[in-house]
């Protein structure tokens, strides 16, 4: 299973395209740089790296030092997908799922939150970690 990409509606990818068009055209000249690096919708960025969303699912982990741009790994992808559908509520259908055998986090039991408005660190504000 090819856990990098991720099965989206037609519908979906063409949205997201018409988001990146305005984030490019917006007058955010750090989220105009990622565009122009990733071809890809900005949705967060965090100490020194941003994280986009391309047409086709992928999250896309961008330095902004080096301009490397790569595949996000699973923690940061959930969290990158959580962070979108917060920001753009039409992209909510992108949110992790949990599977049926996934632990609650110990860590914030389960609420994804620690210190009433930081994201847990531990389960990447999921609330709950893949077995
Ligand atoms: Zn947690």
């Amino acid at each position: 299973m090819n856990m990098a990409s991720m099965n989206i509606s037609i519908e979906t990818s063409e949205l997201i395209k018409r988001l990146t068009d305005q984030a490019e055209q917006a007058e955010a000249p750090i989220e105009k740089e990622v565009v122009c690096a990733t071809k890809a919708l900005p949705i967060f960025t965090a100490l020194g790296e941003a994280f986009a969303l391309s047409p086709r699912g992928e999250i896309i982990q961008y330095d902004f030092e080096t301009g490397q741009a790569d595949l996000a790994d699973e923690g940061w992808r959930n969290f990158a997908l959580k962070k979108a559908a917060e920001r753009y509520p039409e992209l909510r259908e992108l949110t992790p799922i949990r599977v049926p055998d996934a632990v609650t986090c110990s860590a914030c039991s389960g609420t994804g939150v620690v210190l009433e408005t930081l994201s847990c660190g531990a389960c990447n504000g999921m609330g709950w970690l893949s077995p």
